[in-house]
């Protein structure tokens, strides 16, 4: 058993829980709700659950594991870790680089040869979604990946049951940031559709479209353990010995997350943690302990980096405990 006491797992991971959401010393009621958006705007500042999966398939959860939320910037590993390993790291890293930025998230900057920073960046992830729609994937391949990764059933009408369908229409209406790093990016002739001379407007837009779709996907702290659990496994699913992605993918998922996955926090966060993470406006936090597991936190309210409070609480209790979870401890 890769954690042999886990009934002691469980019970510390319970207090850890207890004590972030009692809050006796108010140490975790900072933070708010994002609000650029009213889908967003609307979530209970409150909302809070974490949950454990293992990569021999041990699960524990705490809290409102039934509350869906949007995947926003983590489904930016969802979509990174797909594509690279269909059209492997070669290709992928031709148009998106594999360094911090040092600069917001969805900052109009591009590295030296004229790529968007990292995948983990607005940009980057435009980037990944338009190699995505270039090789002929779609939202549904991305939903299917995701849902092999965390035995879910698929149902037929996926693309349109499991987005947020008004956060998707309000995060393309209103994006207008993301409207223009897509076309600035097409300005800088950055996107590979330019020089296969495709139709390049509209192929950007589709990626961009994509982007959207994806920042939208729903999904739980359940379902998000088990996908980081594949991750933690070194790409095979824990519970079925099936492998979804080759090693070489999964390092390099597992680097850029540990550099870029903290927003501009990523350095103090992994200073601290040394634990590969994604996080997300909506409040989601993904952490990745290879050959351990995952814990997935939500927990809307977020810092003015961006990161879930509660949710960074969890892992920063769990590894008090457990000091193999930070990879970098001696
Ligand atoms: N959907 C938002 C955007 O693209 C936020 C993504 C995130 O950082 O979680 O700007």
């Amino acid at each position: 058993l890769v954690i042999p006491m886990f009934e002691t797992f469980v019970s510390n991971y319970k207090r850890a829980y207890l004590e972030i959401k009692e809050d006796q010393n108010k140490e975790y009621s900072g933070g708010s709700v994002a609000t650029y958006i009213p889908p967003l705007a609307k979530a209970n500042p409150e909302w809070f659950s974490t949950c454990f999966c293992s990569t021999d398939d041990q699960q524990s959860s705490m809290g409102d594991t039934d509350i869906k939320f949007s995947m926003q910037s983590i489904s930016k590993v969802l979509a990174y870790a797909f594509l690279y390993d269909q059209i492997g790291g070669t290709e992928v890293h031709k148009w998106v680089g594999e360094e911090p930025s040092g600069a917001a998230f969805n900052a109009p900057v591009f590295d030296k040869l004229g790529r968007p920073h990292n995948p983990m960046v607005n940009p980057g992830a435009i980037m990944i979604c338009a190699l995505l729609v270039r090789h002929g994937y779609s939202l549904r391949d991305l939903i299917s990946f995701y849902r092999r990764a965390t035995l879910e059933t698929i149902s037929k009408d996926e693309d349109t049951t499991c987005i947020d369908e008004q956060l998707y229409r309000e995060e393309k209406l209103t994006g207008h940031t993301n409207h223009a790093l897509t076309s600035l990016m097409l300005a800088n002739r950055a996107f590979p559709q330019y020089k296969s001379e495709e139709h390049t407007k509209e192929g950007a837009d589709r990626a961009l479209d994509l982007y959207f779709k994806n920042c939208s996907i729903l999904v739980n702290t359940k379902s998000l353990a088990r996908f980081g659990a594949m991750l933690a496994n070194n790409g095979i699913v824990p519970s079925t010995g099936e492998r979804l992605l080759k090693s070489s993918t999964v390092q390099a998922v597992v680097t850029v997350m540990t550099t870029c996955g903290m927003y501009n926090g990523a350095g103090k966060f992994t200073m601290e943690l040394g634990v590969p993470a994604k996080s997300g406006v909506s409040g989601g936090l993904l952490t990745v302990v290879p050959s351990v597991g995952a814990v997935a936190s939500f927990s809307p309210r977020i810092n003015s980096e961006g990161n879930t409070v509660r949710g960074i609480a969890v892992i920063q209790k769990l590894s008090q405990t457990y000091n193999n979870f930070n990879l970098f401890h001696k």
